[in-house]
């Protein structure tokens, strides 16, 4: 047994109520979040360090955190982990429950008196609450080089000034090289400078699912004003609007609606606004009016100090020497880059070895491989349906039977752990479903997987024949 659990269970941990007595739930919690980082190398991240216990009790664990984005981000992607981790520090049944701390030293009065983005809409009330951002994705955790600072440049300047520089704002590149990770710094930072600018981010999937529902459901004109009288729209992979003619139609008029009234547009595309099959003559010469930047693969140097960075937004100690075989190992894609460093890190906890060249080498033979087979999201679904006697067509449907929410859900799992493609891609592939819904659909596999052996099996079972489907 381990000596926390030890610990735990001898007397003095407990007050008389039941619960455990400050400074030792500290050291509990201390414990649960190395644990918690062991078991999610992926998702551990060095500011877990500031997070706080609210209370451990009652089969219970609260944990205080800074603001809305890390409660999402955990909530979204750590709360298995964390559950795990709590369970087996305390050797009892805990439930996780993410919340922000009631921050006394609230600033709103330095802020509150900055000016809007553009009044008088900017008076309306702060419009956070469809803001989803992604806590790792903010100005000072990207790396700037050669290959993306004209398109960092303009997201910085676009946050301080919105709709006054670029305007619209096209940033384009190929997958995983950092579109996504600028317009959510852009968003932290408008939203931290303008309090009450009512910024919308969405993937184009997403616009588009919520036009096709407003259409459903007859709430076009609630759609409308949604996204027509907001301050700032980012709108990420617009892309995803060729061949879709009534949303680029739609897009055409919300673009227009916000263009007019000056306020800010921000977009990205794996492709410039002309390469981008069956759109709209009109939209291309709109999405051309501002500026429109490229983001090319990053050079070795950058490579290099984005593994550093990574590893250190991780609070993972990484020599030079590591850093830079990792970028010379890997090269095409930035996401990659990030997960060889998750898997060079989670060797090393195994192990229990300090992060050498050595075992740099055995982390990556691994992925290498793995990276190399190229599978993709079509094997995945091929296997899946085969083994649940489902049809594509019904898990790309609205259907929402058991029978047809668990292997849709397994193909989104499977996807996410065995593929590079985003959230916002595999939500592509399964019908259209945005990235909260792919977020969710990984985080309650996982859950199953540990909580029920037969699950665990099937995965593994259904991965075995993944990878072993032939390759051309
Ligand atoms: P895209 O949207 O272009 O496909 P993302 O923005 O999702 O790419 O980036 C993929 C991963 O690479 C993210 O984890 C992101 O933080 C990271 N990344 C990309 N560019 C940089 C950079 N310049 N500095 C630090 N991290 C980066
Ligand atoms: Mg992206």
């Amino acid at each position: 047994m381990f000596w926390w659990a030890v610990a735990f269970h001898t007397e003095h941990r407990f007050t008389k109520d039941g619960g455990v007595a400050a400074p030792e739930v500290e050291d509990i919690f201390a414990d649960i979040l190395e644990r918690a980082k062991a078991l999610d190398p992926a998702n551990a991240r060095k500011w877990f360090e500031e997070l706080t216990v609210l209370h451990l009790d009652g089969g219970s664990l609260g944990i205080g955190c800074p603001d809305d984005t890390t409660v999402q981000f955990l909530q979204d992607s750590c709360k298995a982990s964390f559950t795990r981790a709590a369970q087996q520090i305390t050797g009892h049944l805990v439930t996780v429950d993410f919340r922000v701390e009631a921050s006394d030293k609230l600033d709103s009065g330095a802020r509150g008196s900055q000016p809007g983005l553009n009044d008088p809409i900017s008076q309306k009330k702060r419009g956070t609450g469809t803001l989803r951002l992604h806590p790792d994705y903010t100005f000072d955790n990207f790396v700037v080089g050669p290959s993306n600072r004209l398109a960092h440049a303009s997201c910085v300047a676009i946050s301080q000034s919105p709709g006054n520089t670029y305007n619209p704002l096209f940033v384009y590149g190929s997958s995983g090289l950092g579109k996504t990770h600028l317009l959510h710094a852009v968003c932290f930072e408008a939203q931290g400078k303008f309090d009450h600018a009512i910024i919308q981010f969405l993937s184009c999937e997403d616009f588009v699912n919520r036009f096709i529902r407003a259409i459903e459901e007859g709430n076009l004109p609630g759609f409308q004003s949604q996204f027509r009288t907001v301050d700032m729209l980012v709108i990420d992979d617009v892309q995803f609007l060729r061949e879709r003619e009534h949303s680029q139609e739609e897009f055409f008029h919300t673009f227009n609606a916000l263009y007019n009234n000056g306020r800010q547009i921000i977009l990205s595309a794996d492709s410039p606004p002309g390469k981008i099959p069956s759109l709209e003559e009109r939209l291309i010469s709109r999405f051309n009016w501002g500026l429109v930047t490229r983001i090319d693969p990053p050079s070795y140097e950058t490579r290099v100090a984005i593994v550093q960075k990574k590893a250190h937004v991780r609070g993972i100690d990484i020599a030079e020497e590591i850093a830079g075989y990792v970028a010379r190992k890997v090269h095409a894609n930035i996401r990659e880059l990030e997960g060889a460093l998750t898997s060079i890190y989670a060797v090393a906890t195994t192990t229990g070895q300090p992060i050498d060249l050595e075992l740099a080498r055995t982390a990556l033979e691994g992925q290498i491989e793995a990276a190399a087979r190229h599978i993709n999201i079509t094997d995945i679904i091929e296997v899946v349906t085969g083994h649940f006697d489902v049809r594509l067509a019904d898990l790309q449907s609205k259907r929402r039977s058991q029978s047809i929410t668990e292997p849709r859900q397994i193909c989104m799992y499977l996807a996410r752990n065995l593929t590079r493609h985003s959230l916002e891609e595999i939500g592509g592939h399964l019908g259209g479903r945005d990235h909260t819904t792919v977020m969710h659909a990984c985080s309650k596999i996982s859950q199953a997987k540990d909580a029920d052996p037969k699950m665990n099996a099937l995965l593994n079972d259904l991965t075995k024949r993944i990878t072993q489907v032939p390759q051309m």
